[in-house]
């Protein structure tokens, strides 16, 4: 087990955005995070990543307790995490935008050529990071994220607005990721489907509580998590 939640709940206000939350991902995994939009998906990264301090419950990343640290320390451990809303530093290059995240989180920079390479990066990395287009953003933003020199990925509904092709190109990148790299990768989509074709487990979350965790046969089979999906189409529909 590479990651634990014990009975994570965040409250804002009068607002229960995460419920008694508890959930393991083992090292090597997959783990995928599917919900509704406001079902707490991006809050639970924040409470894992240090943004936010959980009002109640407690972290254990590979075997000693993360509850509380600050961003850099969490980093510093060895979880990076990319944003829901794409964000590079425009005015700086790629190579100084994965540099960035090298400094950050590895303190060093001997790899970043290496990232550049995986990536496919390398022939543009002299050129600025403002005017690129949303999927080489988000390799950038994960650029970053994998110069940290990370045992944990966390990535945030990181295809949101990808075409068909992007998304399959995507997935190939991310099992790369998992496989050539090691990496155990957590990953938020709001489509059970995209995420039901890659993850090794997942974690269904509805208005802030667990609906159910498993492999994706058993997950996409639930008759509960049928409901909250399919009322949630009814919604888009009559919208
Ligand atoms: P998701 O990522 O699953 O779409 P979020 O975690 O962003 O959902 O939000 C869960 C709930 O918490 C929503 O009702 C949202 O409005 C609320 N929320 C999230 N962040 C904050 C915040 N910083 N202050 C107040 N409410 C918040
Ligand atoms: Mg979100």
């Amino acid at each position: 087990m590479i990651l634990e939640a014990r009975g994570v709940s965040k409250n804002f206000g009068r607002l229960a955005a995460l419920v008694q939350v508890s959930f393991s991902v083992e090292e090597g995994e997959i783990f995928g995070i599917v919900g509704p939009n406001g079902a707490g998906k991006s809050t639970l990264f924040n409470c894992i990543t240090g943004l936010y301090r959980p009002t109640a419950g407690r972290i254990f990343f590979a075997g000693s307790e993360i509850t509380g640290l600050s961003p850099d320390q969490v980093c510093r451990r060895g979880i990076a995490r990319t944003f829901q809303i794409p964000a590079t530093f425009h005015s700086l290059s790629i190579y100084d935008n994965i540099r960035v995240g090298a400094l950050f989180g590895a303190g060093r920079t001997d790899h970043v050529d290496e990232v550049l390479d995986f990536l496919g990066l390398a022939p543009q990395a002299r050129s600025p990071a403002r005017n690129l287009d949303l999927y080489s953003t988000k390799l950038v933003m994960l650029g970053a994220a994998l110069a940290t020199n990370c045992r944990l990925l966390m990535l945030d509904e990181p295809m949101a607005g990808f075409s068909l092709v992007e998304i399959q190109r995507f997935l190939e990148l991310l099992r790369r990721i998992n496989q050539e790299r090691g990496i155990t990768v957590i990953i938020i989509e709001h489509l059970l489907d995209v995420l039901a074709g890659i993850a090794h487990r997942m974690m269904v979350l509805h208005d802030g509580h667990v609906l159910c965790i498993g492999k994706p046969a058993e997950v996409t089979c639930d008759s509960r998590v049928a409901e909250v999906y399919l009322g949630h189409k009814a919604e888009a529909r009559d919208a």
